[in-house]
């Protein structure tokens, strides 16, 4: 049943892109069409670092509504080596030169941009105007203002927009957007919330250059914080107040290290959050009128455990980059909003804005 609906509605998206009514196609159309119907959706991946190859390309070869068709790579032995690896046609393969080609590739229905952040505005907007639905990870832009312009370059071209927000597919996550946004113990009263690791990498890697990575651990690692935040309340935070220690100012000379924030929501809840590029945290706890719940570990994809009133929670680990990928695959086929589109990605760069403001102003700043 589902298979039916899915290819009757992949018909009449590809009958659409041709410009043609599915009531017009010839019989030699219909049978092509029904064949491609048949397929997954096309994914491909551009920029081959540690998050594409370590987490992504396994991932597609688990998903059910797509596949990894190509990648975009300005490093020729890493398409050789991606190449063999995951059985990537030649014609599927391009560098950033000839990004703009790929408009013509009917293998390639959804663009999944896993760049330095500073590329990801650029990258998205060339993908939708050459056809292409996209993906983008997070943090969605450098700032607020990108992010809109990804937004409405998107709108334009027809395509859709999703941020890489995996956890939103996650089962223990669900269930705590559920207690919170439900109130199942009551208004919740209080939110504290860290995530950070310790950074080990490549003093000269782009993630500590703020013109590449926007900033360090508030970009990389506490959008998670600022986003369970928001989806623990369902709500949207109004105004907020930052603080910043660095203890290690020479490899974090043009980032921020450690920053902490107080948000203010419109439900007068008292909500803390922290993030680092010097500690090891990655947790939120909710306190709520009649009891409690928490996450810990709750971002990242090696395991997430969750307490509720101090006992365990019961769900299955999955591969969340492959259920994130399955449902946008089923959002075009659909054609519907993702539950994580370039909106999303738009709020949490506005709190971060605010807290950037606040950390410069020493005050409360409204975010907006
Ligand atoms: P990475 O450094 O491992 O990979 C970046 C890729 O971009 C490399 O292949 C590099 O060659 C390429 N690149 C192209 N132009 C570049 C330039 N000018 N400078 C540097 N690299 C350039 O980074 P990553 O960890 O894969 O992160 C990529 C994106 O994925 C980031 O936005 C990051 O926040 C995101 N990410 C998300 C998750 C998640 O759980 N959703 C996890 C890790 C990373």
């Amino acid at each position: 049943m589902a298979t039916v609906q899915k290819t009757s509605r992949r018909n009449f998206i590809r009958s659409a892109s041709l410009g043609i009514g599915a009531l017009a196609l010839s019989p030699a159309l219909v049978q092509l069409s029904m064949a491609r119907s048949a397929k997954k959706l096309g994914i491909a991946l551009v920029g081959l670092g540690g998050y594409a190859g370590g987490q992504l390309a396994p991932a597609l070869q688990q998903t059910q509504n797509c596949y990894l068709a190509g990648i975009v790579t300005g490093t020729p032995s890493k398409a050789d080596d991606w190449a063999k690896k995951y059985n990537i046609p030649q014609k599927n393969i391009y560098s950033y030169e000839n990004f703009h080609e790929i408009a013509k590739n009917p293998d390639i229905d959804i663009i999944y941009i896993v760049l330095p952040v500073s590329m990801h505005k650029e990258y998205t907007i060339k993908a939708a105007q050459a056809g292409k639905h996209v993906i983008c990870e997070k943090p969605m832009a450098l700032n607020a203002g990108e992010c809109r312009e990804m937004i409405a370059a998107c709108k334009k071209a027809g395509k859709l927009l999703s941020i890489g927000y995996r956890l939103h597919f996650e089962p223990h996550t669900i269930e705590l957007m559920r207690l919170g946004q439900k109130q199942v113990y009551g208004k919740v009263k209080s939110i504290d919330t860290g995530n950070g690791f310790t950074y080990r990498g490549d003093p000269n890697a782009w993630r500590l250059k703020k013109a590449l990575a926007g900033g360090g651990g508030l970009m990389d690692m506490g959008i998670y914080s600022i986003q369970g935040s928001r989806y623990t309340l369902g709500q949207e935070p109004v105004a907020v107040k930052a603080t910043q220690e660095k203890t290690k100012p020479e490899l974090f000379k043009d980032v921020d290290e450690t920053v902490f924030w107080e948000l203010k929501f419109p439900g007068g809840q008292k909500v803390n959050g922290k993030s680092s590029y010097n500690h090891d945290w990655g947790y939120l706890k909710a306190e709520a009128e009649k009891g409690n719940f928490e996450l810990s570990p709750a971002f990242g994809y090696g395991g997430i455990n969750g307490k509720v009133n101090g006992n365990a929670m019961h769900f299955p680990q999955i591969n969340q980059q492959a259920a994130q990928m399955d449902d946008f695959a089923m959002c075009v086929l659909q054609n519907k909003q993702s539950r994580v589109p370039g909106e999303e990605g738009l709020k949490d760069m506005m709190v971060i804005d605010a807290i950037y403001r606040s950390l410069d102003s020493g005050n409360w700043e409204k975010i907006s």
